[in-house]
């Protein structure tokens, strides 16, 4: 047997390296390839977990409406690697352009496809652009859904998905924040060269926020940075790399003395950030979960989310992109820190790339309590 695990941006690799580390664990001979979607952030995702691609393509993004070229070119260059390497299955995650065109590519060649984060759903095939729709379709070429939650398996059953098909594994960010976390939670953020300058260490209060849905880059964002400078803390905001979404940031914010905007964070310095911040703002999924697994208060900058168990313990909230409503949420929180009002761990153990390597490792057999 062989795998073959596709990623492509930053969030698909930290998600899948526990994966690969789990399969490799128990000797489940791995490929690991990056698209070339986010070359640099994946490869330096993957570089914390002490993994190197073992192919490198380049089907770059290009920008904004590059979504067409982009899932033509990952089929066409993961094509001739899906021949060349004839893996037993294919590991995609998650809902990107990389993840659907990787499964489309290993569907004409009758490779069976293992969905890593299958079935999350926000019921709204706009939101998010194109994420939900990927991930539907990405679920009906799969052969194994790796679900994250018990909600997200429902959501399959009821699609029609055979229920030996249908796995809850929990959610593999659980793995690596855990990770990262006991790396750096011993660590001032001035011992990390990124947040160096910025002193973190000795303010009261930081807030931190980052964002790039498509569907919020706009006026939405334009509402956010209104928000943000209202706030009367430390604000510290990683870009990301979407040139339109860093002209309408810079734009909005000039001359706001208590933002700081940096460019992406490794993943060690952002999880460090996490931890020192008192409230978060994000329209990000990766970060909604990572903050509800490290109990930071987190306002998600959305209208709906395809992850709402996260909202259940009541330290993350949906807010929307309305500037009121995000600047009094955010100013109520940095005063009184909200209480967690459920504690289970509504993502999993951490030990989700453990037990899908265990699970591909026997062979395709039933998955062990
Ligand atoms: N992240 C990071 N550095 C940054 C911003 C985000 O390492 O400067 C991490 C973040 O902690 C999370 C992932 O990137 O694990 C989220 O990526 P993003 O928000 O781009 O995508 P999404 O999760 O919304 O798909």
């Amino acid at each position: 047997m062989k795998l073959l695990v596709v990623v492509g941006t930053r969030p698909e690799a930290i998600k899948m390296a526990p994966v690969v580390v789990g399969l490799r664990g128990v000797g489940v001979p791995t490929v690991l390839v990056t698209s070339g979607q986010h070359p640099r952030l994946a490869t330096e995702a993957l570089a914390v977990f002490g993994l190197t691609p073992d192919i490198r393509l380049e089907a770059t993004e290009r920008g904004e409406n590059d979504l067409g070229p982009l899932l033509a070119d990952v089929i066409a260059r993961i094509s001739p690697v899906l021949t060349e390497e004839a893996p037993s299955a294919v590991l995609v995650h998650g809902d990107t352009t990389t993840a659907l065109g990787a499964a489309l590519a290993a569907m004409s060649l009758r490779i069976p496809i293992g969905h890593v984060e299958a079935g999350l759903r926000t019921g709204d095939r706009s939101t998010p652009f194109p994420e939900e729709l990927n991930r539907v379709l990405i679920d009906r070429l799969s052969t194994w859904c790796f679900a994250p939650t018990r909600r997200a398996r429902e959501i399959l059953l009821r699609e029609g998905h055979p229920e030996d098909r249908v796995l809850t594994v929990g959610n593999p960010i659980v793995d690596a924040v855990r990770y990262v976390q006991r790396q750096v939670e011993l660590t001032a953020c001035s011992q990390h060269p990124e947040l160096a300058p910025f002193d973190l260490d000795d303010l009261s209060e930081v807030v931190l926020v980052t964002a790039h849905r498509r569907e919020n880059i706009g006026p939405p964002l334009r509402r956010i940075c209104a928000a943000v400078r209202k706030i009367p803390a430390r604000v510290v905001w990683p870009l990301h790399p979407n040139p339109e979404l860093e002209r309408i940031v810079r734009e909005e914010l000039e001359g706001a003395e208590h933002v700081t905007l940096l460019p992406p964070l490794s993943y060690p310095a952002m999880v460090r950030l996490m931890l020192r911040s008192q409230v978060v703002l994000t329209d990000s999924g990766g970060v909604q979960e990572e903050a509800s697994v490290l109990g930071r208060p987190t306002l998600v900058l959305r209208e709906l989310t395809e992850r709402p168990e996260v909202l259940e313990g009541g330290l993350v909230k949906l807010v929307g992109t309305a500037t009121a409503d995000i600047a009094a949420a955010a100013t109520t929180w940095l005063d009184r820190t909200p209480t967690m009002h459920a504690d289970d761990a509504p993502l999993g153990d951490g030990r989700t790339g453990e037990r899908i390597g265990r699970w591909f490792g026997s062979a395709f057999g039933p998955l062990s309590p």
